[in-house]
C-alpha cells in the first residue's frame, strides 16, 4: 500500500528534534510522497519546503504566501514566488487564499496577495493549494473570476454544498484529520459525494491529528487513521483508497 500525504509542514519547530525519524516512520507506514507547503513564517523566507525537498526524496515542495502573512507581502517576495515556481521540486503554488477566522491580514490585503498569487501560478501553468477557512463565498468568487485551472482545496472542512461548488470549479478534495472527529458529519458527506477522481488525503501536520491521536502532534504515519475513516465513509477498502489517492496525486501533478 502507497498513501500520498498531500500536505505537510514538517519545517515547523515541532520537528526539529526527530524530523528524520518522522520521516522513516511515513515511509514504514507506506507514505510514497509528501508536500511540504512552503509558506513557512511568511515572507521574507520563501524556501522552507524547497530546503526541505531537497534534503528528503520523497518530499515535493510548494511556494506561496499564506493568507495570515499576506501584510508581509513585497513586491520583492512575489517576484520571488514567481521565480522558485519554476524550481524542478515545486509541483503547486500554495498555501494561499483567505483566513477569515484569524485575520491576521486585512481582508483587502488577503485579497490582493491572492490574486496576485493565482496570477503567478497561471503563468507558472502550476496547480494551486487553497486555504479558505470562513471565506468560502469569498474564495470560490475570486476563483471563479481570476483562476481555470487545477487545484486542491486543502483540509477540506465545507459541507455537500461546498463541496459541489469546488468540484465545479474542477478542483480537488483533500481530506485530513477532521474527517476522523466525531462531529465532522457534514465533512463525511461530502467526502462520500465526491467523485472518486477528485479526493486526496492530507495531515497537514503538526496540525489536526487523526483519531486516535488527536491532541498530539500530528505526523505524516498519521495519515492511515484518515485513510481508513474515509474508505469507511466511501464504503471501500484502505487499499482501494490508498491506490485512487495516490492515482490522483500523480495524475493532478503530472508525475
Ligand atoms: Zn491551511
Ligand atoms: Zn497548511
Amino acid at each position: 500500500m502507497t498513501i500520498v500525504d498531500t500536505h505537510v509542514h514538517l519545517d515547523d519547530d515541532q520537528f526539529d528534534l526527530d524530523r528524520d525519524a518522522v520521516v522513516d516512520r511515513a515511509r514504514a507506514a507506506g507514505v510514497e510522497f509528501m508536500m511540504a507547503i512552503g509558506t513557512g513564517g511568511g515572507p521574507p523566507d520563501l524556501e522552507t519546503a524547497i530546503r526541505l525537498a531537497a534534503r528528503y526524496p520523497s518530499m515535493f515542495a510548494t511556494i506561496g504566501i499564506h493568507p495570515h502573512d499576506a501584510a508581509k507581502a513585497t513586491p520583492e517576495s512575489l517576484a520571488q514566488v514567481s521565480v522558485l515556481a519554476e524550481h524542478s521540486k515545486v509541483l503547486a503554488i500554495g498555501e494561499i487564499g483567505l483566513d477569515y477566522h484569524y485575520d491576521f491580514s486585512p481582508r483587502d490585503v488577503q485579497h490582493d496577495i491572492f490574486v496576485h498569487q493565482l496570477a503567478i501560478a497561471a503563468a507558472a501553468d502550476k496547480p494551486i493549494v487553497i486555504h479558505t477557512r470562513e471565506a468560502w463565498d469569498d474564495t470560490l468568487s475570486l476563483l471563479r473570476e481570476h483562476w481555470h485551472g487545477a487545484g486542491i482545496m486543502h483540509c477540506f472542512t465545507g459541507d455537500e454544498h461546498h463541496a459541489r461548488q469546488a468540484l465545479d470549479l474542477g478542483f480537488h478534495l483533500s481530506f485530513g484529520g477532521v474527517l476522523t472527529f466525531p462531529k465532522a458529519d457534514a465533512v463525511r458527506q461530502a467526502a462520500r459525494i465526491a467523485p472518486a477522481d477528485r479526493i486526496l488525503l492530507e495531515t497537514d501536520c503538526p496540525y489536526l491529528a487523526p483519531v486516535p491521536h488527536r491532541g498530539k502532534r500530528n505526523e505524516p504515519a498519521f495519515i492511515v487513521e484518515t485513510a481508513r475513516r474515509l474508505s469507511e465513509v466511501r464504503a471501500t477498502t484502505l487499499d482501494a483508497i490508498a491506490t485512487v489517492t495516490t492515482e490522483n496525486f500523480h495524475r493532478l501533478f503530472h508525475l
